[in-house]
């Protein structure tokens, strides 16, 4: 027998010094290759260097503070992510039900569970983001009208909509009737009066909307909707801030998709995965996609069988680790969802309250989660716009809020700080806001020419959008 220092390396039986596998015996010889591959020689440290050099340059949430509004960029309890990679939900996507009994009563409990928070009375979790959700959600209003025999061709969209809405509408086959905010920031109730015909399918609408302001004509509005025969759909991507105290059955809405990637527990950002669960009233609940999780009072099941189901929008499970992690967050937050939305709301109003002498405040209205402040000031006073005080705030170990949007508040910039920042950071955050108001009246130069601080420096916008480089070069 063989030392081990006589055994080449490598798993014994197959390995590719081996006769076999350069005789073509388990590989057929014209795939063989025939030559050695110019591979870049490294060390193993030297590549684990490399990454962590990479992951050191990144901004993220465990590095500081990331007020992204609308995206909900907040801390998520990274014991959810070791439940997600538990050995027993890591099954085969073909699995039988009779073999996965833990995971379909997870994936039925989370839907309970849902159900509550929404109002709503059936739901499905397989779409795989809120824009996926959004159109999973128009398609059953679409298959809806198509079986009662009405043809609504139109759907209302208020013009401080995130933009998936009109994108999701859009692609399911409707057309897009944009209607006016009013001077506080909400819904015109007239200019939806007056677009409200026969062929309107649905109003999209966001609650507290992307101003963060809440909607207090949403009850007038849902029954002037179905007063006309059509459908509400709520866009409940941000939904920290509402929830527990009231939820979109109560506001009149028919469909709902939540952001799990958002509120419950998986972080957002950098593509996915994520979730976008959908939640109907009662008269949708035969338009849902396929499968549903059903319990039968002995066995959990996956039931294909739903009249009028718009199909399946995503295979196998959907995005399973991440209904992992909202159904152990929200097992841990029990009541506490419900302090979730009270910090939410209270750590934006306390922020808006600190910085709107410093910046115009458009919508001088209490918020919600989140709420818009304008760089007018600084670009008409100063000659310093939005985006240098983005770039600036990246000085300040801050990622810049959201920029641009809404697009009905010029030089917008939206901030959400989240529930789970404390005051010391959302104080850090107004002295670092203040300090760039300042100085952009002292020494906008600095502010022009940042960031200074960040592995990348300054980029020329222009020239990068106008010519891309987009190829790798070493
Ligand atoms: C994030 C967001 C969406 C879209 O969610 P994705 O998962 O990114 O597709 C839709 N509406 C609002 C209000 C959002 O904040």
């Amino acid at each position: 027998m063989k030392t081990i220092f006589e055994k080449s390396s490598g798993a014994d039986g197959i390995n590719l010094t081996d006769e076999g596998v350069n005789t073509g015996k388990y590989i057929p010889e014209k795939f063989l290759r025939n030559g050695e591959v110019s591979l870049p020689q490294m060390s193993e440290l030297e590549v684990m260097r490399h990454y962590k050099e990479m992951s050191d340059m990144n901004f993220c949430i465990e590095k500081g503070f990331y007020p992204l509004g609308s995206c909900t960029m907040k801390y998520n309890p990274k014991v959810n992510e070791f439940l997600a990679g538990l050995e027993g939900f890591n099954i085969h996507p073909n699995c039988g039900d009779d073999l996965a009994q833990g995971s379909l009563k997870l994936m039925y409990n989370l839907q309970k569970a849902l159900l509550e928070v929404t109002g709503m009375d059936a739901i499905t979790l397989q779409p795989s983001a809120g824009a996926h959700g959004e159109m999973t959600g128009m398609m059953i209003i679409k298959k809806y009208f198509d079986t009662i025999g009405e043809k609504r061709t139109k759907v209302i969209i208020p013009d401080s909509a995130h933009g998936t809405n009109p994108a999701s509408a859009k692609m399911s086959g409707f057309e897009i009737v944009e209607i006016k905010s009013n001077s506080k920031g909400q819904v015109d109730i007239e200019a939806l009066k007056s677009v409200l015909d026969k062929d309107v399918a649905a109003i999209m609408m966001t609650n507290p909307n992307t101003l963060g302001i809440f909607e207090e004509g949403v009850k007038e509005i849902s029954d002037l909707m179905h007063a006309n025969g059509s459908l509400l759909y709520y866009d409940g991507a941000n939904f920290n801030a509402i929830m527990g105290w009231t939820n979109p059955k109560l506001m009149g809405f028919d469909v709902v998709h939540l952001n799990l990637h958002k509120t419950f527990s998986t972080p957002h950002g950098g593509g996915g995965p994520g979730a976008g669960p959908v939640a109907v009233v009662e008269k949708l609940k035969d338009f849902l996609p396929t499968p549903v999780v059903e319990f039968d009072g002995e066995k959990y099941y996956r039931n294909y069988n739903i009249p009028h189901s718009i199909g399946s929008v995503k295979d196998f499970w959907g995005n399973f680790s991440v209904l992992v992690k909202a159904y152990a967050y929200i097992l841990m937050m029990g009541k506490n969802l419900k302090t979730v939305s009270e910090n939410a709301v209270l750590n934006a109003n306390y922020l808006k309250e600190k910085l709107k002498n410093y910046y115009d405040l458009p919508y001088d209205e209490p918020c919600m989660h989140e709420f818009v402040l304008s760089g007018e000031k600084q670009k008409h006073e100063n000659g310093v716009s939005t985006l240098h005080i983005a770039k600036a705030l990246m000085d300040g170990n801050t990622h810049p809020p959201t920029v641009y949007f809404p697009l009905i508040v010029h030089e917008a910039l939206m901030i959400e700080p989240t529930e789970s920042e404390d005051k010391q950071k959302l104080d850090e955050f107004v002295q670092t806001m203040i300090e760039i108001a300042k100085e952009a009246e002292t020494n906008p130069e600095k502010l022009l020419s940042a960031p200074h601080t960040t592995p990348v420096k300054k980029i020329d916008e222009v020239t990068a959008a106008r010519h891309p480089d987009l190829k790798y070069t070493d």
